[in-house]
């Protein structure tokens, strides 16, 4: 099993110690031909425009939706998930996205950097009895799904709950920053979504 972690900008290093720990093969996607041969890929948060423009320079918009296209799973969080977007609300509207998930997202929706915050979150496919200690880092979170789209976790948000973990087939996405949790859960479910894809 080898996975490609897309390091651009942002929170990769994080995820690679996670996958490593699961006794993954990790290769470091900066251009196109570092896709080769990847059973999956995962977009880590940081800034989503910064990650977008970098993307665009390096010629890895089309190589990546190619591999989404053949059905290899991608895992975007924080700013990977509003990578990943058919649309962006708001202040997002000149970013470049690989406009793959028909998610529709709301960037630094729950506030600043000050309003960081962590919860508990039951998310559903991923097992265990205990919820998933989920961090938020001037997250984003889905407004509105597509048909196609599975919601996996939601979290209170001004007395309503928000969309903050889907998938749709090979796409999976999450608001929060699972690789900074001491709880391997999740990407455990995303290795899984890449066996069955080979
Ligand atoms: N606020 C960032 C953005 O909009 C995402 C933050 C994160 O990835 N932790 O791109």
């Amino acid at each position: 099993m080898k996975i490609g972690v897309l390091a651009l900008q942002g929170a990769f290093i994080e995820h690679e110690a996670m996958l490593r720990r699961l006794g993954v093969e990790v290769v470091e996607v900066r251009l196109p031909q570092d896709l080769d041969d990847v059973n999956g890929v995962i977009i880590p948060g940081g800034e989503s425009t910064t990650i977008g423009k970098l993307a665009v320079r390096y010629n890895l918009m089309e190589p990546l939706r190619e591999l989404a296209r053949s059905g290899k799973p991608l895992w975007g969080t924080c700013a990977g998930m509003i990578f990943m977007a058919k649309a962006v609300e708001g202040e997002g509207r000149d970013q470049p996205l690989l406009g793959l998930m028909d998610v529709r997202v709301q960037r630094n929706a729950f506030g600043r950097q000050v309003d960081s915050f962590e919860a508990n979150l039951n998310i559903k496919g991923v097992d265990g009895d205990k919820p998933f200690h989920a961090i938020f880092i001037r997250a984003p979170l889905i407004e509105s799904v597509g048909a196609g789209v599975d919601v996996l976790a939601r979290v209170e948000k001004d007395n309503q709950d928000v969309i903050v973990a889907a998938r749709q087939g090979n796409l999976l996405a999450t608001s929060f920053h699972p690789e900074l949790s001491y709880d391997d859960r999740f990407h455990r479910y995303f290795l899984k979504m890449a066996e069955s894809e080979t």
